[in-house]
């Protein structure tokens, strides 16, 4: 190195310095890219990566030779420079030329997928204009539905309440923005209240659809009935935004439903009318029956030529008839308007059949017919809790009908029982005839009023066709049914099926009803009832058994009577002019409670004084006669004050059974 010129060792020194700097930096930026490298090149990479190193190694070993003196052969020096010059020019070369044809590949992809994007682009932008045509489509054909719809159609916001849709039919002339309330209630304050309930708040209680009614403004102004149908709209987080309403106009319907109410009330009053017609009539119509029945029996008893007796008993088997067929017209109505209750008496079936049956088998014998009768039942002995009087109705009903439309052969009863519950008895009564049998399309039919299958038979037999339509009614009242199996020509069963609770109460109660024999020593008797035919007959009754009998002709003749001398037993009729016999018992009964209160312009307190003076304090016994026969007339008369009811037409032995039990309760009261 002592040979070297200053100025080449400075360039040396220069050159060595700046080749260390770019191999260092060389190395550095290799190792940087390394990790960036495409797969393909990395092999190239590394070649040239080691020629780098391989520079770098020789040029450290030509300086260490350099500095030692040893002498490196300069052909071999420059050939190995040279060949290692080639090969990375050729790994240079070779480098960008696999990275100038990837470029291309690139660019070739490149453009292909530009192709095929832009291919599906205009597929998508052709898709995009079908939908937006089948959209506008739809619009136009939602608008054309919503202007079609001949009720007016909103589509309401929930904050604002303002109408953001609407159709034709809305008949909205204000600017858009307007209310729902401004539009149909012409006012500018929200609907609330039952009678103007706010379909937005109905909606927000539940969040589901609602149906309301609405007292509505149209477009002139008038007022309108209309049915208001909401629908929901929520956004997509589920907050209610908008509703839908739909509106009808109600008001002919409106109207139509009033009208009914109006006709249904008229026709409840009519029927109601009819009713209290029914009532009346028949009232007035047992009044005189009362009097031709009683008289027919007087004169029965007495002494008669043949003849006379043909002819009275003829009067008395009409009058039943008539009797009979009012008291039809009278249950039927009753039931019918549901002012129909059942007593509540205690008896046993086999009373009830061994009541019934004498009737019965006389009038099979007269047709020449057998009846037989099976209530061999056990629980057909057990005390009952019913109306047995009506359950004998129906079984006279029944039997009667049986015996009426059967010529030859037998009609039979057989009365099952059954035990459903510990405490009730069903009571099964199936009644068969050998008779001319009902049509099959006329099972239902017999069971409405009036029907009768044949009506030429029938007005043979006779009979109104009400029997079986109060029979029905009376045993579903009872909590059962009756329905019919018929053969024509065979014959035919009807089954009736009534249900009652055991009677629990001692023996010696269920036996009041049991009437015997009652003697009773002569009586002073006040009679009172506007009708004199009445009066007559009750005199001539009571007369009959040694009795002295006074009348009355009005509630207030009657307390003139009883200032005037003391009785023992006062007979009363209910319905009487001026001063009804309600009225009349309440003043007898408040003089002998000292209530001096019920007095009114009609009764003198003297006279009443007098009476107090004339019968002293005891408990003077009032029975009813009376042709209202309901258990609600009779709880009148009791309330009333009276101490026993007759209901008219009335049998001798019925009065005097009544009075006895009268006097006797009269009795127990002054002890
Ligand atoms: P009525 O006997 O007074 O006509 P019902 O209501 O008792 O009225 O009977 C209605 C009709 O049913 C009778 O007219 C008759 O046509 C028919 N019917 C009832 N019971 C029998 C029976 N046992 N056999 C044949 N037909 C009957």
């Amino acid at each position: 190195m002592q040979g070297i010129p200053s100025i080449t060792l400075i360039l040396f020194i220069l050159m060595v310095g700046v080749g260390l700097v770019l191999l260092i930096t060389s190395t550095r930026t290799s190792r940087q890219v390394h990790s960036l490298v495409p797969h393909q090149y990395i092999r190239r990479w590394h070649v040239l990566t080691l020629l780098m190193y391989f520079f770098s190694a020789a040029y450290g070993i030509y300086i260490i030779l350099l500095l030692t003196d040893w002498h490196f052969p300069e052909e071999l020096l420059i050939c190995s420079v040279f060949l290692a010059g080639a090969i990375f020019v050729y790994g240079v070369i070779d480098l960008a030329r696999m990275t100038i044809e990837n470029l291309h590949d690139n660019a070739v992809n490149l453009e292909q997928r530009i192709t095929l994007r832009t291919e599906e682009l205009i597929a998508s932008n052709s898709e995009l204009e079908t939908s937006r045509q089948k959209l506008y489509e739809k619009n136009i054909f939602l608008e054309n539905v919503l202007e079609s719809l001949t009720h007016p159609f909103y589509v309401i916001d929930v904050n604002s309440r303002e109408i953001v849709i609407y159709n034709k039919a809305a008949g909205f002339t204000g600017k858009p923005g307007k209310t729902c309330h401004e539009l149909t209630h012409d006012s500018s304050l929200p609907c609330c209240g039952s009678e103007h309930p706010c379909t937005i708040e109905e909606i927000r209680k539940t969040g589901k659809p609602v149906l309301l009614e609405h007292l509505h403004k149209d477009p002139e102004g008038k007022n309108i009935f209309v049915e208001v149908r909401g629908y929901p709209i929520f956004d997509k987080n589920g907050k209610l935004t908008q509703i839908i309403e739909y509106v009808q106009d109600i008001t002919d319907r409106k109207k139509a439903e009033e009208r009914l109410i109006q006709a249904k009330l008229e026709a409840e009053r009519a029927n109601k009318a009819k009713n209290d017609f029914l009532a009346n009539v028949s009232h007035e119509i047992r009044t005189p029956m009362n009097a031709i029945l009683g008289m027919t029996d007087l004169a029965l008893a007495t002494e008669l030529t043949e003849n006379q007796r043909k002819y009275l008993e003829t009067v008395k088997g009409s009058s039943d008839l008539l009797l009979n067929l009012i008291n039809d017209i009278l249950d039927f109505s009753k039931i019918e308007a549901g002012h129909f209750q059942l007593d509540k008496r205690s008896f046993t079936f086999a009373d009830i059949i061994g009541s019934i049956l004498p009737a019965m088998k006389h009038s099979a014998e007269e047709k020449g017919i057998t009846l037989s009768v099976d209530a061999s039942d056990k629980l057909c002995e057990e005390k009952l809790i019913g109306d047995d009087l009506r359950v004998q109705q129906v079984l006279n009903n029944l039997i009667g009908n049986g015996i009426k439309f059967t010529d030859k052969g037998s009609v039979s009863v057989r009365c099952i029982c059954h035990e459903p519950t510990e405490d009730e008895v069903k009571v099964e009564c199936s009644i068969t005839d050998t008779g001319i049998g009902i049509e099959q399309g006329f099972f239902d039919e017999i069971f409405e009023s009036f029907r009768q299958v044949n009506t030429s038979i029938s007005r043979l037999h006779g009979g109104t066709g009400l029997g079986l339509a109060i029979s029905k009614l009376l045993a579903e009242l009872m909590g059962g049914t009756i329905h019919v199996e018929s053969e024509m020509g065979k014959g035919s069963r009807f089954t009736f099926v009534c249900r009652f609770m055991k009677d629990r109460r001692s023996q010696d109660r269920s036996n009041e009803g049991d009437r015997e024999e009652v003697i009773l020593a002569p009586l002073k008797v006040l009679v009172v009832d506007d009708i004199s035919a009445n009066r007559d007959l009750v005199r001539m009754m009571l007369e009959q058994d040694n009795h002295s009998v006074d009348e009355a002709a009005s509630g207030l003749e009657a307390l003139e009577r009883l200032a005037e001398s003391a009785y023992d037993v006062v007979l009363m009729d209910i319905q009487m002019p001026i001063l009804d016999g309600l009225q009349t018992t309440g003043y007898i009964r408040s003089l002998e409670n000292y209530d001096a209160s019920k007095l009114n312009s009609l009764v003198s307190p003297e006279l009443l004084e007098k009476i107090a003076l004339c019968q002293g304090k005891k408990h003077l016994p009032l029975l009813a006669l009376t042709a209202r026969a309901t258990s609600d007339d009779r709880e009148k008369c009791f309330t009333a004050g009276m101490d026993g009811y007759i209901s008219k037409p009335f049998r001798k032995d019925e009065i005097i059974h009544e009075m006895s039990r009268a006097l006797h309760t009269a009795t127990e009261k002054v002890q």
